[in-house]
């Protein structure tokens, strides 16, 4: 499949992405896990993009193109790709399109992730990650907590709180979205390629992007 997935921050975009890859081998892309693992590395670039990060603003549009660019063109995307948090402004959506032209590649659809914001806050602040730059598991404290607290199942790595998961990051993040984000719906819509999932419980929503990528 060749997807992207749009949502606010908390609609769910990582947990089903993860799972789609399950579907049919399709690799998810994450610009979000790809910027904390540069942050984790601490170089010049991971500094600059963790300035941006910790205060829940998005990182600057050319940082991101150069890593997407760069990363739609590695062989195991061939097979499908679920980007998961790019694009996220009209900027990007813009030169994502004229980059997809260029390679060649057309999306099945552009999936937005829908839930009320109760849900959307409630997960945010309930949220735990697994700490290793590889795994980036995602744990919920209540209704997904890992087998040991505070320790990944798959990996035995440390599950944390992200440093953007504070509630003054989360309500600037949520800003943020309704500002820059949300009107991608409406860019996609013009291109006939939106389509629109209850994303509440993820067993469900997965059924139904399945479906609507069989039909
Ligand atoms: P996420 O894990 O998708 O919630 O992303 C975490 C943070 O990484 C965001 O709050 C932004 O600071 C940054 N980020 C992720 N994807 C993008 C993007 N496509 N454009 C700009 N910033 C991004």
């Amino acid at each position: 499949m060749k997807i992207i997935l749009l949502g606010a921050p908390g609609a769910g975009k990582g947990t089903i992405a993860k799972l789609l890859t399950e579907f049919d081998g399709s690799v998810q892309i994450s610009t979000g896990d790809i910027l904390r693992y540069v942050v984790k590395e601490g170089n010049a670039l991971g500094k600059k993009a963790k300035e941006y990060m910790d205060r829940g603003d998005l990182v600057p549009d050319s940082l991101i193109m150069d890593i997407m660019e760069a990363r739609l063109q590695e062989p195991d995307c061939r097979n499908g790709f679920i980007l998961d948090g790019f694009p996220r402004t009209i900027p990007q959506a813009e030169e994502l399109t004229k980059l997809l032209a260029r390679l060649k590649i057309k999306l099945d659809f552009v999936a937005n992730l829908d839930a009320p914001r109760e849900v959307i806050l409630d997960r945010l602040t309930t949220r735990r990650t697994c700490s290793n730059p590889s795994c980036q598991a995602i744990y919920n404290v209540r209704n997904n907590p890992p087998k040991e607290d505070g320790t990944c199942t798959l990996c035995n790595h440390q599950t944390i709180q992200r440093d953007d998961e504070t509630e003054e990051a989360i309500s600037n993040r949520l800003k943020t979205y309704h500002q820059k984000t949300a009107p991608l719906n409406g860019y996609y819509e013009k291109e006939g390629l939106l389509k629109t999932f209850l994303s509440l419980v993820a067993d469900d929503t997965i059924a139904d992007i399945i479906k609507a990528l069989k039909a």
